[in-house]
């Protein structure tokens, strides 16, 4: 049977490789409706030649008009704005519907796929940050699949054996250490946003290799653990492993671990992703452990990398707390990048917010958008009033 995809976010890192995965069977796969904001449009015009997707979606109306003139036509429809972006991620012809945008702005167009019954493949985490037990209630209730695509999630995944699920003792999340793993606190202090995007072992959008190296991504990876597979905060353990070799790893109660391994490249989880149950043959570059030679591991530096504190301390205050985690981050993460704040700020921003920031113990969607909203415009006013020590 060919599966019918919807893409969103087709531009980035991770929309490029579902693609360069669709392209490897043709025959297979057929993408129905793409997304992306527009930012890299000769690339999204260039999708829009070789896939003819039947919708696509454009952030700005004024993208979408000078789109329709060049593309539009009986079998290809141009959409722009939130609505846009929904009617991509709910098309009738969707099967599947790979959610690869970035930051919270991928909440609504996932939550529309999921209520209309789509399985989803999930690459953007901050979903589950943000409304993590809202997006959960939602999948079980519409009865449709959640399968991950971010690598330690979709390992764990793999290593979980059905029928012993009561028997799992933890989770244990590798994280490479980013790029700056090594950086002493006064060098972290005058990081360049370049240094900060040059991650060793994967290439990936620019938020997340931000994330990567305050080590924010593993603390939002280990709340996506914690909705993905229902398991306690105390029971998600962290472990820095630098050459990315073993994804994730499932810990029994009888002192039995099972381990994924591979070649880090994103595209053999998102290929499980859209195979799930099945596995395909592919040509990927197959691990080699004469060339690896050893694998290795170290404890998190949490002086150096306060983020994943914050990030278990938000999921098991829970209630609205990640949401508060989640926008405060991508406000300083953009502030950085932008050049505005130092690196070490980052972490030093989502504490003052999360300080800052009430309890809401059961948050509606409502709720979650508004403290979204809220803390994006506190956060930045944070930064503006001199609030932050220099
Ligand atoms: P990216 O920045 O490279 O790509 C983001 C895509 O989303 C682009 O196509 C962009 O146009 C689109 N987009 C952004 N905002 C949008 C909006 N408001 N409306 C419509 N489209 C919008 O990011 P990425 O590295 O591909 O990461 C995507 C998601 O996958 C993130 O949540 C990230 O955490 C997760 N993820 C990425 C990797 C990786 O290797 N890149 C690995 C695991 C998880
Ligand atoms: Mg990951």
């Amino acid at each position: 049977m060919q599966k019918n995809i919807s893409l969103l976010g087709s531009t980035g890192s991770i929309g490029i490789q579902t693609l360069q995965v669709v392209d490897m069977f043709p025959d297979r796969f057929k993408i129905v409706s793409i997304a992306a904001s527009g930012s890299k449009i000769e690339l999204l015009e260039e999708q829009i030649i070789k896939y003819k997707p039947k919708l696509v979606s454009v952030t700005s109306e004024e993208s979408a008009k000078r789109l329709q003139t060049k593309y539009g036509s009986k079998h290809t429809k141009i959409v722009s704005g939130l609505d846009g972006l929904i009617e991509a991620a709910v098309i009738d012809d969707a099967n599947i519907v790979v959610a690869a945008i970035s930051g919270a702005a991928g909440l609504i167009p996932t939550l529309a796929a999921i209520n209309n019954g789509k399985d989803i493949a999930l690459a953007n985490k901050e979903t589950l940050v943000t409304a993590g037990s809202l997006v959960m209630n939602n999948v079980k209730l519409k009865g449709v699949r959640l399968l991950p695509v971010d690598s330690e999630h979709s390992a764990v995944f793999q290593c979980v054996v059905p029928e012993h699920v009561n028997t799992i003792e933890s989770i244990i999340l590798t994280a490479s250490g980013g790029p700056l793993k090594d950086h002493s606190l006064s060098r972290l202090d005058s990081v360049t946003p370049n240094e900060a995007l040059k991650h060793p072992n994967w290439s990936m959008g620019n938020k997340i290799s931000i994330d990567s190296a305050t080590l924010m991504n593993k603390g939002l990876e280990v709340i996506e653990a914690h909705w993905l597979f229902g398991m306690a905060y105390n029971r998600i353990e962290v472990v820095v492993h630098p050459q990315s070799i073993i994804h994730s790893m499932v810990r029994y109660k009888d002192g039995s671990i099972l381990a994924h391994l591979g070649f880090p490249d994103m595209r053999i989880p998102i290929q499980y992703a859209l195979t799930y149950p099945e596995r395909w043959e592919n040509k990927f570059k197959q691990l080699d452990f004469t060339a690896v030679g050893s694998l290795t591991f170290e404890k998190p530096d949490l002086r150096k990398f306060p983020s994943l504190q914050l990030a278990y301390d938000a999921g098991i205050e829970g209630g609205i707390k990640p949401t508060v985690l989640n926008a405060a981050n991508e406000v300083a993460v953009e502030m950085f990048l932008r050049g505005k704040i130092r690196f070490l700020h980052i972490p030093m921003l989502v504490e003052k917010a999360l300080e800052k920031s009430g309890q809401i113990a059961d948050p509606s969607l409502e709720d979650i958008l508004e403290v979204d909203k809220s803390t994006r415009i506190e956060t930045e006013n944070v930064f503006s009033k001199g609030l932050i020590n220099e």
